[in-house]
């Protein structure tokens, strides 16, 4: 799906819905907290700015199911997030406007926009927000603000300065959460992250009866590269290698740095066939030569789960990673397949099929 306006790509999406939906029981305690605040405060500044709060309500809760299956939820969302706005601007135009106790609740939604929004959609919350209070501000009570104007200055502080920070404290977890799964040489997952979405795997196969492949790859005699050229080209292969594998991939395909010199693939939807198919293509792509012209070779193990079997990673890999040692062990550069997995064959049975291609 296409970026958008207010959000970056998908995975930004995703990880809005994600949040929303986590937030979602929090966010009535948060309105019940203030909707408290409001009865108590009725007997002084009357009971109208209540029924802006269950209208600020109903607004999240239709936003929220206008999102289901929609191309764009982002909009729906913002829109729900303006109209909260929106109805706290109507509480504070009802209870005395620039003197209303409720003026410094405008920041209360600010602190969601960062979580759920790019920069751009941030700021136009924020200009919209601002705008708001200004309006009210003026539009309600003109003298007042221009007799005393440091209560509206203060709130108004207060939006950007909770905007600015929520945005960093956003930004910070972010980049917490990608250094925890991504591999700082290569760019490449990590082994935290393939724990993870293996797991995911194979909750999914329970439902799904799609088959995953398992390639394991590791550099035929990397030591040597290390040992001859130095370790900074020794690197320089490892980042070439991780550019091929992200070339040569699906969009849906998983590649990931397991170890010094081994990585591994997963291919969703993938049997064995197709599973050896592509990783004989990657040997092909290896043996033509990385970008920076270091001639070295890859020896390969593939497995997969059969169709309509749940994912059990563990059995799967240790499947590849035997033949991985086959392929190393029938003299390197070369792909080896685990055979149709026969449970009685023992552990150094099943694994005969074997693809030897010359480079
Ligand atoms: P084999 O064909 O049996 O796999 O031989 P090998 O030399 O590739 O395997 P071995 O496990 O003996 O050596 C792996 C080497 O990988 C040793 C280590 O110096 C190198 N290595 C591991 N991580 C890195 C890294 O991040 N950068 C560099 N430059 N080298 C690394
Ligand atoms: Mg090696
Ligand atoms: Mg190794």
């Amino acid at each position: 799906m296409a970026d958008s306006w207010l959000i970056k790509d998908g995975m930004d999406r995703e990880r809005m819905l994600d949040m929303d939906m986590r937030i979602q029981p929090l966010r009535l305690v948060a309105l019940g907290v203030l909707g408290v605040a409001l009865i108590v405060s009725g007997p002084w500044v009357g009971w109208w700015p209540l029924i802006a709060l269950v209208v600020a309500g109903v607004f999240f809760k239709v936003a929220g199911a206008r999102t289901e299956g929609s191309a764009r939820p982002e909009y729906y969302l913002f829109a729900g997030w303006a109209g909260a706005e929106l109805m706290i601007a109507s509480s504070v135009a009802l209870t005395g406007g620039p003197e209303s106790p409720a003026f410094g609740w405008f920041a209360i939604p600010i602190i969601t926009l960062a979580a759920r929004f790019s920069v751009r959609g941030v700021v136009a919350g924020v200009a919209m927000t601002v705008l708001m209070m200004l309006l009210v501000a003026f539009g309600v009570n003109a003298a007042a603000v221009v007799d005393n104007p440091t209560y509206v200055l203060s709130s108004i502080a207060m939006v950007l300065a909770i905007a600015i920070l929520s945005t960093a404290l956003m930004r910070s977890d972010l980049e917490h959460r990608t250094e925890a799964v991504i591999d700082q040489l290569t760019g490449l997952l990590n082994r935290s992250a393939l724990r993870n979405r293996t797991l995911e795997l194979a909750e999914r196969s329970h439902y799904v009866a799609e088959p995953v492949g398992v390639i394991v790859a590791d550099i035929d005699h990397f030591k040597e590269v290390n040992d001859t050229h130095g370790h900074a080209v020794g690197d320089a292969v490892l980042k070439d290698i991780a550019y091929v594998l992200r070339k040569e991939l699906r969009a849906f395909d998983l590649a990931y740095r397991i170890g010094g010199e081994e990585f591994l693939v997963l291919l969703p939807g993938a049997d064995l066939s197709e599973a050896t198919e592509f990783a004989l293509e990657l040997h092909k792509v290896l043996g033509r030569g990385l970008r920076g012209g270091q001639g070295v070779t890859m020896s390969l193990g593939v497995s997969a789960s059969s169709f309509g079997e749940i994912f059990d990673y563990d059995t799967v890999f240790a499947q590849a990673d035997a033949a991985l040692y086959r392929a190393k062990n029938g003299g390197r550069n070369q792909v080896c397949v685990a055979d149709e997995i026969d449970a009685a064959a023992g552990p150094d049975g099943g694994f005969t099929r074997h693809v030897r291609v010359s480079a």
